[in-house]
């Protein structure tokens, strides 16, 4: 993120000793003549103009005013000695600088009524042409933000949320106990034996694909492209777009503020759809009976496929005296062969009707 300057903006500053505002370039209270304290701090002005002058921009530029050690007065960041007192500003302490703020976009008013007499003055000024009053042609006071508020106190687990917690674990506890790991034994006999059998065709696909244009693998056609931005950089770029945030302010510390936008630079480039042809399952072939003998299903490979992934699935159907069936998956074609209708077999079961284990009679 680059800053850019947009110019300088010159600030007030209200004498606490009489309440006249003063432009933010003058040191001493235009009406009284007391010097302006470290601790006042500047307002930004309703109507703000940009400072013109080169030689004033270059002085605003030296930075921060310094206050001198001795009597305390302000002088300019060039200075060497007090204009005051002379003393050296090598042991002066410069004004506190750098605070960022805003300013709400409202219309600048072309006129401020004066709140002592009610005559309408240019809110370029800031007294009242009339009575003299200070005028109020300043928005809020820099670096006068309140302190952010503070975080509400985390609520502490006290110990109810932990006997729920324990209580929490036994029940869950129990349940996985109860469900399936308290088992019980049944006679049973075999139903049904059944397997399925399956074969991917594996083909070519037209697929879609999108990625920028210079990205489009070599075996894709290309679709439609639209420019996006693709990177973002602090410097210019050929065919980039300046992009700025909202304008805000920096106090220099010597009566003007500096007036900044961050900004960068949004570099298109083109994105684009494409097609492509990938291997990929076209269809599955499948083939299923009763018996002990499975197969594979018989399949015609066209040119342009091949044979994907195989799976054979077994299952045997059981019932109890009761008429509870339950079911089991042989894990082998070994397994599924020791299996024949009709067969008694003692099952152990969980709460669920699972087979945890079975043993033949
Ligand atoms: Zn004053
Ligand atoms: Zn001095
Ligand atoms: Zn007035």
């Amino acid at each position: 993120m680059a800053q850019k300057s947009i110019g300088y903006v010159q600030l007030v500053w209200t004498c606490p000793n009489c309440t006249t505002k003063n432009l933010g370039s003058r040191r001493f209270c235009k009406n009284c003549g007391a010097p302006m304290p470290k601790d006042v701090v500047f307002e930004h002005p309703v109507q703000e103009e940009l400072v013109t002058d080169t030689e004033k921009i270059e002085e605003i530029k030296a930075g921060a005013d310094i206050y001198c050690g001795f009597c305390g007065n302000r002088n300019s960041a060039l200075s060497e000695n007090c204009s005051n007192c002379g003393a050296p500003l090598a042991e002066g302490e410069e004004r506190e600088s750098g605070t960022t703020y805003q300013v709400e976009e409202t219309d600048q008013p072309e006129q401020i009524t004066c709140s002592v007499c009610g005559t309408s003055n240019p809110a370029g000024n800031l007294t009242c042409a009339s009575c003299g009053s200070a005028l109020a042609s300043t928005i809020g006071k820099i670096g006068d933000e309140k302190e952010p508020a503070s975080q509400p106190p985390k609520g502490k687990t006290g110990p109810g949320c932990i006997i729920g917690a324990v209580i929490m674990a036994i029940i869950a506890i129990a349940a996985i106990y109860f469900l399936f790991i308290r088992t019980q034994a049944n006679n049973a006999v075999v139903t049904a034996t059944n397997w399925q059998s399956s074969v991917e065709i594996i083909g070519l696909v037209t697929k879609e694909g999108s990625d920028w244009y210079n990205e489009v693998p070599s075996n894709g056609v290309l679709g439609n492209c639209s420019e996006r931005v693709r990177s973002k950089s602090d410097s210019y770029v050929a065919g980039s777009k300046e992009v700025c945030g909202a304008p805000y302010y920096v106090d220099k510390g010597n009566g003007y503020s500096e007036k900044v936008q961050d900004c960068h630079y949004e570099i298109f480039d083109d994105y684009c759809t494409y097609k492509y042809k990938d291997w990929d399952v076209v269809s599955i072939s499948k083939a299923e009976g009763s018996d002990l003998v499975p197969y594979l299903p018989e399949i015609n490979f066209q040119s342009n496929q091949r044979r994907g992934q195989e799976r054979i699935i077994y299952s045997v159907s059981f019932q109890d005296a009761e008429g509870k069936t339950y079911s089991y998956t042989p894990t082998s074609l070994q397994d599924y062969q020791t299996f024949q209708v009709n067969a008694e077999y003692q099952l152990e079961t969980n709460a669920l009707g699972g087979i945890i284990s079975l043993e033949k009679k």
